[in-house]
């Protein structure tokens, strides 16, 4: 089994090899989305799928994340979405051939106020209807789970103990090598330029030529609306910059991913020691600027340092950033375009793309691969925003 930190060689062509004049699914974008999507097509039987990523596999939000992976949801739908991932995700190492360091350690959310205490309480009620075994605790009880917190203003909290971090990095390689083994062809430094709707599908232009595809999946992430908009399509979602950073390894010591309402402030510790964690900072605007600023460690160092003192005189050892993909009702975009039957979409994850990418692969391939179409794709379609269909489930916990 290769081992998370082992950097290998991922399959992919060599930048010199043409692309094929055609193929049956285009993917656009070899982030854990695209990535998941191809694994999955070809375990539905597909082989004729090819992956286009402007740049290098994990360059986008996959590549930067945190690697949370909850049930904790406000909606059926997503809880039990995030159910199925969780066991994917339990499977992944000995399925896929790689470690990806999936910790269990919990999910530990912390209200300051009533208010945020009545929602964890009704939040889990629905949890546990769908067999999520998240508990409402008191603060000294997540001390017990969490010795260091400081629990001045602490109300109480929400603790589901199957919920879990992960290296995200691994988790990409091991789709794209067993992706390219079962026979789909990954093409990285491969733009796409333009995209025309043909005669039996779509051509695909990049600077490395056309290639024709009967159909395509934009997964894109956070540019999603540019590939879209190449059909005239438009995708009302918005990139924001979320921060993140990373200490220096501590011995082990902290279980859970903490995360506190109010302020967004969340934190994990990695299997290699490390804090890694982030604050939400408002007031900035849609931006594909994914560089590190003053203002956030600052805030950062102010929330964690007041949440857990212990933890004052810890170095940041690397500071980073990548786009959360938003969409206008927090819930994601999918299935095909309203008047483009295959072409189809799997964007506006904001902050949870990477957990739900197993699984919204695996329902995917599932209905292109000829089986049963899920709910979501009827749910989540792009065509919600024009007709007014407000009956989507509205998910208020996108937070952490
Ligand atoms: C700091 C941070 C922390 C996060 N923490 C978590 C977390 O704890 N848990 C969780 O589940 N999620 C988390 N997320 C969200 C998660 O990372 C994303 O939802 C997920 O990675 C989205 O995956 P994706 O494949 O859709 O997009 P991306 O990973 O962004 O991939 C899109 C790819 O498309 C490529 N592309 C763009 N334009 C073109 C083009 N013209 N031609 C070809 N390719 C193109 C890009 O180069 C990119 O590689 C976090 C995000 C950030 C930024």
């Amino acid at each position: 089994m290769m081992a998370a930190n082992e950097l290998r060689d991922i399959p992919h062509e060599s930048v010199t090899t043409p692309l094929p004049e055609q193929c049956e699914i285009a993917i656009i974008g070899g982030g854990i989305m695209g990535l998941s999507l191809a694994y999955n097509l070809t375990q539905a039987g597909l082989r004729d799928v090819v992956v286009l990523e402007r740049g290098y596999i994990a360059q986008g939000a996959s590549g930067r994340n945190g690697g949370g992976v909850r049930q904790q949801w406000s909606t059926e739908v997503n809880i039990r979405l995030m159910q199925e991932s969780v066991a994917l995700c339990k499977r992944f190492a000995v399925e896929l051939g790689v470690n990806v360091w999936f910790r269990q350690g919990g999910y530990l959310f912390l209200a300051r106020t009533d208010r945020e205490l009545a929602r964890l309480g009704k939040n889990i009620a629905l949890q546990n209807r769908c067999g999520v075994a998240t508990e409402l605790i008191s603060p000294s009880a997540a001390q017990n789970i969490v010795p260091e917190l400081n629990l001045d203003g602490i109300v109480g909290a929400a603790y589901n103990p199957s919920d879990g971090v992960l290296f995200p990095w691994p988790f990409l390689w091991g789709y794209a090598q067993k992706a390219v083994q079962a026979g789909a062809r990954l093409f990285t430094q491969t733009p796409i330029g333009g995209l025309h709707r043909a005669s039996h599908g779509y051509t695909l232009h990049t600077p490395r030529g056309a290639i024709r595809a009967r159909r395509v999946i934009n997964a894109a992430g956070s540019w999603s609306p540019q590939i879209a908009a190449m059909l005239g399509i438009e995708i009302p979602t918005w990139p924001i910059r979320h921060e993140i950073c990373s200490s220096e390894p501590l011995k082990p010591f902290l279980g859970p991913m903490v995360s506190e309402l109010a302020s967004g402030l969340y934190c994990s510790q990695s299997m290699r020691g490390e804090i890694v964690g982030g604050v939400n900072l408002p007031g900035h605007g849609a931006s594909y600027d994914m560089g590190s600023s003053l203002e956030f460690l600052a805030t950062y160092a102010r929330r964690l340092t007041r949440l857990m003192p212990t933890l004052r005189n810890v170095k940041v050892l690397r500071q980073w950033a990548g786009p959360y993909d938003c969409s206008p009702d927090g819930n994601p975009i999918l299935g095909a375009a309203p008047d483009d039957p295959d072409f189809f979409m799997a964007s506006g994850f904001v902050g949870h793309g990477f957990m739900m990418a197993p699984i919204i692969g695996q329902l995917y391939a599932q209905w292109l691969g000829g089986g049963t179409k899920h709910d979501i794709f009827d749910m989540y379609q792009l065509a919600r925003f024009t007709t007014g269909d407000d009956s989507a489930p509205k998910e208020d916990f996108n937070i952490g």
